[in-house]
């Protein structure tokens, strides 16, 4: 696709970083292009349209596609934030990694019952991130409609580990 063209040349990949083994994609370069963070939020949205009404980003990268995308396709936006950042009530979804857990967050009733969610994010590893936040999206009383990532990092999983028929797409895989 012409997103594709524009973004994958823009990916750094690093070694060993943040530890030794692991091969990190970095999306800083295609976040400071112009025309490469606004074909990569809208290839986000695209397989999604007209099916979502707010796009959920994960902090914190996952907040610059959705802000963008839902600017885009004129929709609100839900940050799902890591623990202990919202002032009002919150639920929590602690989910694993790979030394302990950690936890997310959204304001309970934040969207009216039903809310139709896209959640979106930057990579998809072993999917234990995107996993906690459709999980929170569901106990809050919204509906998952689907999952967007700019990177999918098929080795680790993350599709097969989300629940059965999530819809996920991602522009690229590694
Ligand atoms: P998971 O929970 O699917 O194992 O990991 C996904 C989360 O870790 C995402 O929020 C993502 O930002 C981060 N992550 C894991 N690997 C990478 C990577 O290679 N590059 C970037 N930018 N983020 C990563």
């Amino acid at each position: 696709s012409e997103a594709r063209a524009i973004v994958e040349p823009r990916i750094a990949t690093i070694p060993d970083f943040p530890e030794p083994g692991i091969l990190f994609r970095d999306l800083t370069p295609v976040f400071a292009d112009g025309p490469a963070f606004h074909a990569l939020s809208e290839s986000l949205t695209l397989p999604f349209a007209g099916r979502f009404d707010v796009l959920a980003g994960v902090e914190a990268r996952g907040f610059l596609l959705a802000a963008a995308g839902s600017v885009l396709a004129g929709t609100g936006v839900l940050p799902v934030r890591k623990a202990g950042k919202l002032p009002r009530k919150v639920l929590t979804e602690e989910y694993a990694l790979e030394y302990g857990t950690a936890a997310l967050e959204v304001h309970e009733g934040e969207l009216p019952p039903g809310t139709r969610v896209l959640i979106v994010d930057d990579v998809l590893a072993t999917g234990g991130t995107v996993g906690a936040a459709a999980r929170l999206v569901e106990r809050a009383g919204w509906e998952v409609v689907g999952v967007s990532v700019a990177i999918e990092l098929e080795g680790l999983g993350g599709r097969a580990a989300l629940p059965d028929g999530l819809e996920v797409y991602s522009l690229l895989q590694y």
